[in-house]
């Protein structure tokens, strides 16, 4: 268990010197047991002191490196249940399997699929970030030849299936520069699986039936000297998995129980319902997994399933945005139109793909809104006459549409009149709603 802030604080120098920018040691004991403060930020601990305060000012859930160079994937580190509470910090990685039983044409067409699920979505790219072998065949050789092709065809982190230490060793030799999880470490294996991880410094994930052989599992791995684990409970229905999920990041969080203090693995495989594994892999992407395996790989499996990975993961506090100033759609000469927005991704790009469709070229000048919609931003006097005067000084609009004349969203029509006087510009008011941009934009700008 986590030590407590008098534990800590028998443990420091007691001179109240203030060096740590607390006004005593009792303050500072405090902020290191609410993991606000490092015991490093005291210069005066001794190094044994240090050793024995480690636990308490690790973090709650590890934090797992899996992959090399750009293919890296960190998962764990997080500190609170409810995304608004603070913010979920690192994105649960999604891996899509393949199967040494397949030919190795099948396995080599599958990992093609894969290295092309990419999508673009609010201007970011959201694509699957780890393959997962899976050892079906049992064999070795055949482990380790699936697992070859993968890594040259694919530059995304890999995890090794198998609880055979001989099948991961095979495979681990074809792939040991991509620092895999070994996952499949169990209450049988777990010495040889251990050693193996030690050797190449790899992560391991640590499978147990139930959360105190889980527990028991964690403390022979960690004391055989691997420092990064992944953990499984070893549940697979939606209900029991989701359970799981929940009561280990409980335990992490609130009881700072070290044994459980791990990011999880989740499977959302082996189901007959294509459209139910994606529901399980997003379950488990909201609540609470580090990772999620699974064999959906259809596009529209992976979809929905990368987006709302990518909604779960964005910082509550601070909106997607898009650069502000100009953008432009096509190739706009000096009579396009010119239209206003603001920098909320999901705007701006909504607007743009309704621009796009149009197929009218057009300048976009995007006001900052700290992030926020049209209505939000007017209504917290971000997006007033004033504001868009401003930003279209500071863009120097006049050089690229010297017709002097701005569309303005349809909701924000009572800004037309303030925005004339501010600037002598023409304000044309557009539709309310963006998706009446590509008729309003044919019909008055088509040429
Ligand atoms: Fe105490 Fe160390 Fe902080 Fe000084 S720097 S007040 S000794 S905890």
């Amino acid at each position: 268990m986590a030590l407590t802030g008098l534990d800590i604080y028998k443990l420091l120098p007691k001179t109240n010197c203030g060096e740590c920018k607390s006004p005593t040691c009792l303050a500072f004991a405090m902020r290191v047991a609410q993991k606000q403060a490092a015991v490093e930020e005291c210069p005066h601990v001794t190094d044994e002191a240090k050793d024995q305060l480690g636990a308490a000012s690790a973090p709650p859930i590890q934090l797992v490196a899996i992959g090399a160079g750009d293919a890296k994937v960190e998962v764990g580190n997080e500190t609170v249940l409810f995304r608004h509470e603070e913010t979920f910090h690192h994105p649960c990685g999604v891996a899509v399997t393949v199967s040494d039983a397949d030919s190795e044409g099948d396995i080599a067409a599958r990992v093609d699929k894969i290295v092309h699920l990419i999508f673009e979505r609010v201007g970011t790219r959201i694509a699957v970030d780890m393959v997962c072998v899976n050892n079906d065949s049992g064999d070795p050789a055949k482990f380790a030849a699936a697992t070859k092709i993968v890594a040259d065809k694919c530059p995304t982190a890999l995890i090794l299936n198998s609880e055979n230490p001989d099948a991961l060793k095979a495979a681990l030799d074809v792939c040991a520069d991509k620092r895999p999880l070994l996952y499949g470490a169990t209450a049988d294996n777990c010495d040889a699986v251990a050693a193996l991880a030690k050797e190449k410094d790899c992560p391991v994930g640590a499978k147990a039936d139930g959360l105190e052989a889980l527990a028991e599992l964690t403390q022979k791995i960690s004391g055989a000297g691997v420092k990064e684990i992944i953990v499984d409970p070893g549940t697979r229905g939606l209900r029991e998995t989701l359970e799981s999920l929940t009561q280990i990041r409980r335990y992490a969080l609130r009881k700072s129980f070290r044994p459980l203090g791990y990011s999880q693995i989740a499977f959302a495989t082996g189901g007959d319902d294509p459209m139910q594994t994606v529901l399980s892999a997003v379950t488990y992407v909201a609540k609470y997994a580090g990772i999620v395996v699974t064999d959906a790989i259809e596009p529209w499996q992976l979809m929905p399933l990368l987006t709302a990975r990518q909604n779960i993961y964005t910082d509550p506090r601070s909106p997607i945005q898009v650069e502000s100033g100009i953008h432009r759609v096509g190739e706009p000469g000096p009579d396009a139109p010119l239209l206003l927005t603001t920098n909320f991704s999901l705007t701006y790009y909504t607007v743009e793909g309704d621009v796009e469709s149009s197929k009218i070229p057009t300048n976009i000048l995007v006001v900052d809104t700290e992030g926020t919609s049209v209505l939000t931003a007017w209504a917290a006097e971000k997006f007033t006459s004033e504001q868009i005067a401003a930003a279209m000084k500071k863009s120097e609009v006049e050089a690229i549409a010297p017709h002097k004349k701005v569309i303005i969203p349809g909701l924000v029509a009572v800004e037309s009149g303030k925005l004339q006087e501010e600037t002598g510009w023409e304000i044309i008011v557009g539709p309310k709603e963006s998706s009446g941009l590509p008729s309003y934009l044919k019909a008055n700008w088509g040429g």
